[in-house]
């Protein structure tokens, strides 16, 4: 027997590795990536910043200037603070652990971003997926009877979703807010809230049963790996507790203290985003056999809704063009032959068009 066999949970071996697929020499439109990078001068001094770093010493664990930093660009309520998570998806798994008390349960509308089942699954906790109406908004008297039935320690509302790209409307999440009362924590993660035009981050004070979770990756730093999560003061000081100390590393400090003093970079790279995904969202309206959904972040899901032609054959007719979007369609079944396609730069989004233009033949 192998080692592996008699030493790992059963459920870890029964899992496939999250596949992030080979994207050289293809367009790259599967991951919702912000296709610009800093201009040429402030790349430079970013590299004497970054080569001026302490890298002999450990980060100072506290990050007191890039907490002060984000509380005052990113609207953090006065008298609130954030931790800091390497990745959003390090936030997640830290509150997973956090309320893993035995029994405890998940509960997010689904389809919706894989971590939170995944994390869940990992801590010990039971995941309870509660499927969106067909329309993909919330199914409210759904999610009320479930919380009501399961009384989760932690219910994740995506505002705008992943991979649906649409805001759930705010009055059936403050139904579901009121719900769980001061049984759970409801997270909402607001990784788009760069392209969302919305927040939940101004209410946070009135609601002492929600944290606000975001991320830079998504604004145009997925390469640091950076997640930041407001919350009342004594919950924040409980998830400290399990963060790793040195979570944050000194590189991705610095760069972030250094990204956030020219912060109007990257709004305008956002304004920028916003504007094509206006124009893709247009483009894609106009074409038969193409279904095409509301996007508030810097993604759009499409289905294929021609008689014979699947999505998964326009994914690999794509590819085939160089192409490479991300196809969502086996992932739940209100998402039956959809894909999910990040946008880009005017050039990188007009050869999306041209690729799948002759890819709709049926
Ligand atoms: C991309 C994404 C994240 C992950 O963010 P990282 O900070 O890159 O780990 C979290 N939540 C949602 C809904 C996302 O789509």
């Amino acid at each position: 027997m192998s080692i592996a066999r008699t030493l790992i949970r059963a459920d870890v071996r029964a899992l496939s590795a999250y596949h992030v697929p080979d994207a050289s020499g293809l367009v790259k439109l599967d991951a919702m990536e912000n296709p610009y990078l800093l201009p040429p001068e402030l790349q430079r001094q970013l590299g004497e910043r970054l080569g001026a770093a302490a890298l002999n010493r450990y980060p100072v664990p506290s990050y007191a200037k890039l907490k002060a930093a984000l509380r005052e660009r990113m609207g953090i309520p006065a008298g609130f603070d954030v931790v800091l998570g390497n990745g959003s998806d390090e936030l997640i798994s830290i509150l997973s652990v956090a309320c893993a008390k035995p029994g405890a349960k998940v509960l997010a509308p689904v389809p919706g971003f894989v971590m939170y089942a995944m994390s869940a699954q990992f801590a010990g906790l039971e995941f309870i997926g509660v499927p969106l109406a067909a329309d993909l908004s919330l199914d409210l008297d759904a999610m009320l009877a479930a919380v009501r039935e399961h009384r989760p320690a932690i219910t994740y509302l995506a505002y705008p979703n992943n991979p649906t790209g649409n805001l759930f409307d705010l009055d059936a999440m403050l139904a579901i807010i009121r719900e769980v009362g001061d049984t759970g924590l409801v997270v909402v993660d607001e990784a788009y809230q760069p392209f969302a035009g919305a927040s939940f981050m101004p209410r946070l004070p009135q609601h002492p049963n929600v944290a606000v979770m975001r991320t830079v990756s998504k604004l145009g730093l997925a390469g640091i790996r950076l997640g930041y999560l407001s919350a009342s003061r004594d919950l924040l000081a409980e998830f400290d507790k399990v963060r790793p100390p040195y979570n944050v590393n000194v590189l991705t400090e610095t760069t972030a203290e250094f990204v956030l003093e020219h912060a109007a970079v990257l709004d305008a790279q956002a304004e920028a985003i916003c504007a094509q995904r206006a124009a893709l969202l247009a483009a894609l309206a106009a074409l038969p056999g193409v279904q095409v959904y509301p996007s508030a972040a810097n993604f759009v899901l499409l289905r294929i809704v021609r008689p014979g032609l699947t999505g998964a054959q326009v994914f690999d007719r794509l590819l085939q063009r160089k192409v490479l979007v991300k196809n969502v369609g086996k992932m739940h079944a209100l998402l039956e032959n959809c894909l999910r396609v990040t946008v880009s730069t005017p050039e990188e989004n007009a050869a999306f068009l041209a690729a799948l233009q002759p890819s709709l033949e049926s």
